[in-house]
């Protein structure tokens, strides 16, 4: 193996040695097989290329100071792919199948783990799709469940720091009784136009607002919203979002630094009175926002002057890695030691 710089890697793909694979026929899961081929042999007619049957989710493994490799919440992204499951008329893989699934792969790879120093993670791609061929508009009677995995590089390169968004009122990722609230690829196909308007312009990334009022505030992108005032957490309550494990743990360790949390619509408006505000996902844990624009009304909601996150939004952050990377007491028991 060449040597890898670990420190410079991008969040992309790169090929390791194994995934592994589930299929499901006649109404059951199969054995779990270990493959190294990187392809799928699939249908041209199966459900998930023509009708969008698919769902994916994403969590890391982290390298830890303690020797140890650790898995951060899986039980929980097994939880919302089998509340996805349910949403688009998939079979449920049950947490037990999902974490034997996660462990698996992540042993197969553990050269491809990074070092703990180098701030790099080895990013867990679970993905289940409808395999069945048909032309017909209706569930697949077939499906491969499958996880990859790839080492990706830290997200703050430069350091914590913050970033710029615009509000997009000429596009919608997802509608409020659609599939917002779970993770398929379609909300992604939905928001590629908006995204690239967004990053043409600088930002980066574009901010959602509820799609049938444009009244309330919905996600950054693809990462749930939070701002901090008077000691209080908020972050929006609302159909048409998806609920982040990371945002979930954000919420716990707020009300554990004795913070107040609330969980409810948040006005466009109410976007003035924020001291701090943060985008939040597995991908960056927080990225803290400096500015949110709003282009239809030439206003600039402010978080950040000097380009610094706020101090409590870089407490949440310190403190989210610190658990991650098995540093502080796991209070609330969210690792898995898997190596
Ligand atoms: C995955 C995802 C998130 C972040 O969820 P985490 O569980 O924290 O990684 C937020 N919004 C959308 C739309 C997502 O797909």
């Amino acid at each position: 193996m060449k040597e890898i710089d670990w420190k410079n890697l991008s969040f992309g793909y790169l090929k390791t040695d194994y995934n592994v694979r589930c299929y499901y026929r006649d109404g059951q899961w199969g054995q779990i097989e270990v493959c190294s081929e990187e392809t799928i042999p699939m249908h041209m007619a199966a459900v998930c290329l023509h009708y969008g049957q698919e769902a994916f989710e994403g969590l890391k493994a982290y390298r830890c100071p303690d020797g140890h490799v650790r898995v951060f919440r899986s039980d929980e992204n097994a939880a919302r792919l089998q509340a996805t499951s349910r949403g688009l008329l998939m079979p449920e893989v049950s947490t037990e199948l999902f974490n034997e699934m996660v462990d698996r792969v992540v042993r197969l790879n553990e050269r491809w783990i990074p070092p703990y120093e180098s701030g790099a993670t080895l990013y867990i791609r679970p993905l289940l799709i409808g395999t069945g061929a048909q032309v017909g508009v209706h569930p697949s009677d077939e499906y491969l469940f499958l996880i990859f995995v790839s080492p990706v590089g830290p997200y703050f390169k430069g350091g914590f720091a913050t970033n710029p968004y615009v509000i997009t009122r000429d596009y919608d990722r997802s509608a409020p009784l659609g599939t917002g609230c779970y993770k398929v690829g379609g909300n992604y196909a939905a928001s590629l136009r908006a995204n690239k308007w967004a990053h043409d312009q600088g930002y980066s990334c574009e901010f959602y607002l509820d799609a049938k009022e444009k009244k309330y505030i919905d996600e950054c992108g693809a990462a749930n919203f939070f701002g901090i005032k008077d000691n209080t957490y908020v972050t929006p309550l609302s159909n048409s979002i998806l609920p982040s494990v990371t945002n979930k743990s954000l919420m716990q360790l707020a009300e554990d630094l004795g913070l107040k949390v609330e969980r409810r619509p948040i006005p466009l408006e109410e976007l003035e009175t924020f001291e701090e505000a943060g985008a939040c996902g597995t991908a960056a844990v927080i990225s803290p926002i400096e500015r949110i624009d709003d282009p239809d009304t030439g206003h600039s909601y402010v978080f950040s002057k000097d380009g610094k996150p706020g101090v409590i939004s870089e407490k949440l952050y310190k403190k989210l890695i610190a658990i991650q990377y098995g540093i502080e007491p796991d209070r609330h028991g969210w690792a898995r030691i898997v190596i």
